[in-house]
């Protein structure tokens, strides 16, 4: 059993990693920024080392400060969250590199997902049913025309190396796309180093589905289920929940055993998700994380398991604690994003946090790393909190979450939680009728001005 880990992440997913690790009688090292030294991360751990400067690129994305932290501090292992490191596979060399564990899947297999061509070839070669589109990455705009006119309009062109919703365009027509891949490729180039982009069939009505699953790294996986994902701003996740308004008992068991079984062939270790869009009641993958996802509470809330735990547990080279069997769906569970962002654009909003107050009671979890009196720096991402709703059905859980949402106190900053209150009191939510262009049509119709 490790003895000490260390979180290489801040805010309210570090807190997540202390709270599992001192459950599991594991001692914790947090680090952090001159611009964290206040943080919660750095007041809930064990023990904690300042990694430098304020811009993460000097901090929290340091590979030698944090190798250099664990060494003086005496941990053996590294939980990466999500974000920062936790998809780098030439830290996970390093780590290991250094007699370290990682605690989470292997270099090679975050390799392999993290290039979006890969990883679609590699989960169509595993049977996983992917979006049509080009074999590859596509050289130049007569090679897109050409596969264009093959698969027909609307297109995605999107960047081989991307993330977080950056590098692609859609091209409703033939006069639309030289215009779209071009963009894309100088997108790509701008925020990831790499030009290279694909095409897809833009599916126009789709939901967000995506299956949790994870692997002992040997072998065997499971799946936790979908979540759907469908509220988005700019290809950004605003509310997520489980199990999807939308899918079948059948539904999940046919795709989640593609899923399982799918990352049990590569021996997958630790926790992944696999992202689908719906349409018409097919499936179709469009990338693979292959860390823990910011929305994994809501799984962890329906299925009565603890995901960082389960990922401990697995980097030691535990069997996992459940089977396939022991899964079962109990209720539905929400959770809502909450940045200090100001309405209507979303502008971040850092500052003093005047006055904090979590809601509570049944079914609530909060996960936050604010407190009174907490200046949230301007440096890192403006999510401040998640909370995070379970009922016994559907109506239980919104009706829960306006309860919860109306406990909630964040002063001195803006915040998206308005935002949440006006979405509960629409009927296409209450009935889960959305897709993934639903949320951007009602801000632009409701939020004007
Ligand atoms: P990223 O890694 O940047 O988040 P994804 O491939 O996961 O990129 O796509 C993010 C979002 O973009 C999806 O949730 C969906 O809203 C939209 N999207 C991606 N591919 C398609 C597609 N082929 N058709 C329609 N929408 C798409």
């Amino acid at each position: 059993m490790f003895e000490k880990i260390l979180i290489a992440n801040r805010g309210e997913i570090a807190l997540r990693v202390i709270r599992a690790a001192r459950e599991m009688g594991i001692k914790t090292v947090a680090v952090h920024s001159t611009a964290d030294a206040d943080a919660m991360h750095v007041r809930m751990a064990d023990e904690s080392v300042c990694i430098g400067p304020p811009p993460s690129s000097e901090s929290y994305l340091s590979i030698p400060s944090i190798i250099a932290a664990c060494e003086v501090t005496g941990a053996q292992a590294i939980h990466p969250g999500y974000g920062f490191l936790s998809e780098n596979a030439s830290f996970v060399q390093i780590v290991e590199d250094h007699d370290l564990t990682f605690i989470g899947p292997s270099a090679e297999h975050i390799r392999i997902m993290g290039d979006k061509i890969t990883a679609k070839d590699t989960m169509k070669a595993l049977g996983v049913p992917c979006v049509p589109g080009s074999e590859g990455g596509v050289a130049n705009l007569k090679e897109a025309q050409a596969l264009c006119a093959d698969i027909g309009f609307p297109v995605i062109v999107k960047a081989t190396a991307g993330g977080g919703g950056r590098g692609m365009k859609v091209a409703q027509s033939a006069a639309e796309l030289e215009k779209a891949f071009m963009t894309a490729r100088s997108e790509a180039k701008a925020a990831f180093g790499n030009d290279e982009v694909y095409i897809e069939k833009y599916l126009t009505t789709p939901r967000h589905i995506e299956i949790q699953v994870f692997g002992d790294g040997k072998g065997s996986a499971v799946h936790l289920g979908e979540r759907d994902c469908s509220l988005q701003r700019r290809h950004q996740k605003v509310l997520e929940e489980a199990p999807g308004p939308c899918i079948t008992t059948e539904e999940r068991d046919r795709i989640g055993k593609i899923c399982a079984d799918a990352v049990a062939r590569i021996k997958y270790r630790g926790a992944g998700t696999i992202e689908f869009l719906y349409e018409k009641g097919e499936f179709f993958f469009i990338e693979m994380n292959t860390r823990l996802q910011v929305e994994h509470p809501v799984t962890e809330a329906i299925f009565g398991v603890d995901l960082v735990q389960e990922q401990i547990r697995v980097a030691e080279g535990l069997p996992m604690s459940f089977t396939q069997e022991d899964l079962v769906i109990n209720g539905h569970a929400i959770e809502v994003r909450i940045n200090a962002e100001k309405l209507p654009d979303f502008a971040p909003r850092p500052g003093k946090i005047t006055q904090f107050h979590a809601p509570g009671g049944l079914g609530v979890r909060m996960d936050s790393a604010l407190y009174d009196g907490y200046k949230i720096p301007p440096y890192y991402d403006s999510l401040i909190a998640k909370l995070i709703v379970h009922g016994k059905d559907r109506q239980s859980a919104l009706t829960r979450l306006g309860r919860a949402l109306g406990e909630l106190i964040v002063d001195g900053v803006d915040t998206t939680v308005p935002l949440f209150h006006a979405l509960l009191q629409e009927e296409d939510i209450q009935s889960g009728d959305y897709n993934i262009h639903w949320l951007e049509h009602w801000l632009e119709t409701n939020l004007r001005d």
